[in-house]
């Protein structure tokens, strides 16, 4: 290819606080009995209702960038950013604009660092439901999600593969669970994937003219996907001496193809500026400090530290735990099992295998996990290495018996499975077998 793709990335995140961002209102949006049920003068957008920022949103989002290695701003404030839409009632969106909380991070993917520009805190807005009531077509607005605290992440424009962006968005997405700030459940929408895209010349080295941004991304894999289809769509402009367009387009994962939502003539000013109603917000040594000493073990060096005394494969443990709690108790299971003798490792396997996921039994002592180890591990959980090389065995050295399976005896895979279990010496699930046998003779 003659192009570069230049790929930046974008995450909206809903934090998981007890209250709103500016308001003592539930922030329980998914959970509201009815619409407008957790509603207040303030995230209503009420004339004369003053906000309150909430600090633990604001020690979340300091203890995030921290996760990230970004520096943290000693003097930070908020801002307004003005645009027009009916689920902003006061016109305009708490935001922070030319000093966010945290500046300057990164993250470590496969192919190479990827630099975090900036990490600020706002305010979502209320819902749009389209609907249609006593046949008429119209559009009904509930405010429980009107103030939710949410962290927004750009990185900078590093990335240089779909899968590149991908990973990098999944690595955000697990430091974020892992510190229990968000369930970051992307159906729910409470995390928001966009990335802008363009392409340079390979011998080039400034960044291009132009840049696209695409929205409406609710998955990891949507998110290489779209940045796939729309690279190939900017390469065929590009091809023909044509400069694509700036603008922001969404995916339709459906019809895997990015179409055009709003132009660079559209684009809004913001007219930003400092939200007069709530003081800048100092963030000092000592209230660093105490946000530092809170965090758990950085993820990354939790995965290297098990990986080196359990000998565990990193992408396997990662998968059975997301929280630092359910961390914490994973450590105490490993340690349990290492003083019994049982190889960390194949726990590890056994668990991922059977997608055992720590939340479904973190409320059980270690030692029933161990029990249920024990007892599967007796009848079904054999290294699938081991049970091939005992049935290519017996295989081998049936050749009468495997001639007559295949010309239609399907009973003698009765007779291989025996002598692969007398073989074995073990109680392994039959079914197990049978398929493995039926998979080499068929
Ligand atoms: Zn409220
Ligand atoms: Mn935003």
């Amino acid at each position: 290819m003659t192009y570069q793709p230049i790929i930046g990335i974008e995450i909206h995140v809903q934090l998981k606080t007890a209250s709103k961002m500016f308001c003592g209102c539930k922030n329980y949006p998914f959970g509201a009995k009815k619409p407008n049920f957790y509603t207040c003068p303030v995230c209503l957008g009420l004339p004369g209702a003053l906000p309150v920022p909430n600090k633990k949103a604001i020690e979340w989002t300091i203890a995030l960038g921290l996760a990230l290695k970004c520096q943290i701003n000693s003097l930070s404030k908020f801002d307004r950013k003005h645009y027009f839409y009916p689920d902003l009632p006061k016109g305009y969106q708490i935001s922070q604009y030319d000093s966010p909380f945290c500046f300057n991070g990164k993250v470590t993917t496969s192919q190479g660092e990827v630099s975090i520009r900036r990490i600020h805190l706002e305010e979502d807005t209320g819902k749009l439901i389209h609907a249609s009531v006593n046949g008429k077509k119209v559009t009904l607005i509930d405010f429980n999600r009107s103030g939710v605290p949410l962290i927004e992440i750009v990185s900078e424009p590093q990335i240089h593969s779909p899968a590149q962006a991908k990973e990098c968005a999944k690595k955000i997405f697990q430091i974020i669970r892992y510190l229990n700030l968000s369930d970051a459940d992307m159906e729910k929408g409470q995390l928001r994937l966009e990335a802008n895209v363009s392409l340079r010349p390979k011998n080039r080295q400034d960044l291009p003219n132009y840049k696209v941004e695409l929205k409406n991304i609710n998955s990891f894999r949507f998110l290489e996907k779209a940045i796939e289809t729309e690279i190939k769509r900017q390469t065929e402009i590009l091809l023909q001496g044509k400069t694509p367009v700036q603008e922001t387009r969404g995916y339709n994962a459906e019809k895997n193809l990015t179409y055009p939502q709003r132009s660079k003539e559209e684009a809004a000013d913001y007219r930003y500026f400092p939200e007069p109603d709530i003081p800048p917000i100092r963030i000092s040594s000592q209230w660093l400090e105490s946000i530092k000493n809170s965090l758990p073990l950085d993820y990354e060096t939790l995965l290297a530290s098990w990986e080196k005394s359990y000998r565990v494969e990193k992408h396997l443990v990662s998968l059975l735990f997301d929280t630092h709690h359910q961390a914490a108790w994973l450590e105490k299971l490993f340690q349990k099992a290492k003083r019994l003798g049982i190889e960390v490792r194949r726990l590890v396997n056994f668990l991922a295998n059977k997608k055992i996921k720590v939340n479904l039994f973190a409320h059980e002592e270690p030692q029933k996990i161990l029990d249920l180890f024990h007892e599967q591990t007796q009848t079904i959980s054999i290294e699938v290495e081991e049970l091939e090389r005992a049935i290519d065995q017996v295989i081998k050295h049936n050749p009468q018996a495997v001639a007559d399976f295949r010309k239609g005896k399907k009973n003698v895979l009765n007779f291989l499975l025996g002598q692969t279990l007398k073989l074995l010496g073990k109680k392994v699930d039959p079914k197990q077998i049978i398929k493995l046998i039926n998979e080499k003779i068929s």
